[in-house]
């Protein structure tokens, strides 16, 4: 295939504001494909040349970005300045000044392949290759080729494609339906790697799919919490649980494959330079390899304290690192392990997981286990959670002691009980900013006056309203959130967002909030759960707590099932 069809692909995928054919344009291309752009074009598609756990950037921002214009297509440089002045979109401008149509195109692979040695180019006079590089890619490039060439560049896709399509179009693609999204699903649980997935589907079936297995160096997707409303619920539907703190801090996965240890963050970005302590405690660990699951917190070592997950976050800064890693340093608290020496865990049982874990860190003070006690009592239970609160953590987790490691799953397998308010909802939702309203009077003057808010529907790959938010900021607060709006703005209702309310500005969806609510009612109005023969739900009362930008992308965000399920807890309660 070449770049140019590609693109073409890309421009018809933006025109759509259906999802559905979105999904079919995708399962198109990838028809349309040999093995070997299955990879590229799945990376690409998503503004990447490599898994999102690869640390693979092309390392071009928007001023060499111009430079590179400039020259590939002999224009002055004020004018393209001028010129992105007026569009406010690199993309354009470089359509704007492409010629129309070349008579050869680069293939895909070839297009890739040229990125990611751009992105590969490094020590003394990098900075100069790389320009180098990516203006003779661009020279090469028709209008439409090099608007998407530039917005893949940044990392700026307008197509808002996520997993869940990807995964959909690569079904409709082998079998017209979505019958393989469960196997295809399954198979992304374990590798996180979409690109790898569509070549073993083309190459060995739905039985390659199933022996791909979880591999120290590849993330798994982390298994998730359930709610419940009080630990008397807790022992009712789980029985004898293993009962851990529930600790504030960044979530972690630790791998070790020989002499090599990475760390991953939570939505699987790489993390590997920013926690230097864990690393050097993990290259220690006796296993040739192993992967570990955790939440790391920062920790005084004078006060004997541990920091407040904002201070935690904090230190993902790329200055200071080393200075950080010695006054404030991080320590991790394992509670699963998923793979040792070459063997797959995850289908062990919990406590047999957590045996290994607990001999594989023995000798380590910054791996340590979570702290893990046995009861099948309610009371027992209730002792432990109001205990952890007054040592000033969040609460608890409970876990069945008999259940594998579910990669990507939110089941009843953990569940998380925290503070419980009474008459309010124990626990946050986290929403993701889909437009807003600019607001009046004072508000007006902050530049927005309150926030279209959504939640996510994973089996539809959409994002659903359920709030409309105006309280919880000061008015710095709002001043600032507004400067970040923005920058997402986008002049049409975005191809995944599923919304009746029509805000004064639609945004990209891409900033999670976290926000307490004291109930969840049903709503005609909103999206969020709402089919033909059952309306929406809203919530009551919302207030913003905190924006969750440092780990949480918008798919991570509270799910439909989850606020169906809060939904049916209150009714009970
Ligand atoms: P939430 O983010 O509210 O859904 O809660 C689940 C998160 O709690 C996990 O993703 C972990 O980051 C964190 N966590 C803290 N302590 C534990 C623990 N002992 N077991 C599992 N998860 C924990």
């Amino acid at each position: 295939m070449k770049f140019v069809e590609l693109a073409a692909n890309l421009d018809r995928m933006e025109a759509t504001s259906s999802r559905n054919e979105l999904v079919r344009i995708l399962s198109d291309v990838y028809r349309a494909s040999s093995e070997d752009e299955l990879g590229p074009i799945t990376y690409l598609i998503q503004g990447r040349l490599a898994p999102f756990f690869e640390p693979v950037e092309i390392g071009l921002g928007p001023g060499l970005l111009l430079a590179a214009i400039s020259t590939a297509y002999a224009a002055k440089k004020e004018d393209v300045v001028k010129l992105n002045k007026q569009t406010g979109d690199l993309g354009i401008t470089a359509q704007r000044l492409a010629p129309a149509s070349k008579r050869k195109s680069p293939t895909v692979v070839e297009a890739h392949a040229r990125l990611y040695e751009i992105a590969k180019a490094g020590g003394a006079g990098s900075q100069q290759k790389k320009l180098d590089g990516f203006t003779s890619l661009l020279a090469d490039l028709d209008a439409t080729s090099a608007k998407h060439l530039v917005r893949i560049t940044l990392g700026k896709m307008r197509l808002g494609i996520g997993d869940p399509t990807v995964l959909d179009a690569l079904s409709f693609a082998k079998k017209g339906d979505r019958s393989l999204r469960p196997v295809l699903e399954a198979a992304y649980n374990r590798t996180s790697d979409l690109g790898l997935i569509a070549r073993t589907l083309w190459e060995r079936g739905e039985t390659g799919l199933d022996a791909l297995k979880v591999r120290a160096g590849h993330p798994l997707r982390p298994q998730l919490a359930e709610r419940l409303p009080n630990p008397e619920a807790v022992i009712k539907k789980l029985g004898t649980v293993g009962v851990q703190p529930k600790y504030d801090g960044l979530r972690v996965q630790i791998h070790k494959d020989g002499d090599q240890v990475k760390l991953f963050s939570r939505n699987l970005e790489s993390w590997t330079d920013a926690f230097p302590e864990l690393v050097a405690a993990a290259s220690k660990l006796k296993a040739k390899s192993v992967i570990l699951d955790g939440e790391a917190i920062a920790y005084n070592p004078e006060s004997e304290e541990y920091v407040p997950f904002q201070e935690t976050t904090a230190r993902r800064r790329k200055e200071g690192i080393q200075e950080f890693a010695e006054q404030v340093p991080l320590r991790a608290f394992v509670f699963d392990v998923m793979f040792r020496d070459g063997t797959d865990l995850t289908q062990l049982p919990y406590e047999r997981r957590f045996a290994i874990a607990q001999e594989l860190l023995q000798k380590s003070d910054t791996l340590v286990t979570a702290p893990l006690t046995k009861t099948d009592s309610a009371e027992e239970l209730t002792r432990e959670l109001l205990d952890n609160i007054s040592r000033g953590l969040e609460g608890v987790v409970a876990k069945r002691l008999d259940s594998p490691y579910q990669a990507g799953a939110r089941n009843f397998n953990w569940v998380k009980l925290k503070r419980n308010t009474s008459g309010q909802l124990n626990d946050t939702i986290d929403v993701v900013l889909l437009g807003y309203y600019r607001g009046k009077g004072k508000r007006a003057e902050f530049g927005a006056g309150a926030l279209l808010a959504g939640v996510y529907d994973s089996d539809k790959d959409e994002f659903v309203t359920i709030s409309k938010l105006g309280t919880g900021l000061s008015d710095q607060g709002w001043r600032d959130i507004h400067r970040r709006l923005t920058s997402l703005e986008v002049l049409e209702k975005p191809a995944r967002v599923n919304s009746l309310f029509v805000p004064d500005a639609w945004l990209k969806p891409e900033i999670v909030a976290e926000v307490l609510a004291d109930e969840i009612t049903p709503s005609p109005r909103h999206t969020a759960g709402m089919s033909a023969d059952r309306s929406g739900f809203a919530l009551r009362f919302p207030r913003i707590v905190s924006l969750r930008t440092a780990d949480k992308k918008p798919e991570d965000a509270t799910s439909v099932r989850e606020i169906r399920e809060m939904f049916d807890q209150q009714r009970r309660r």
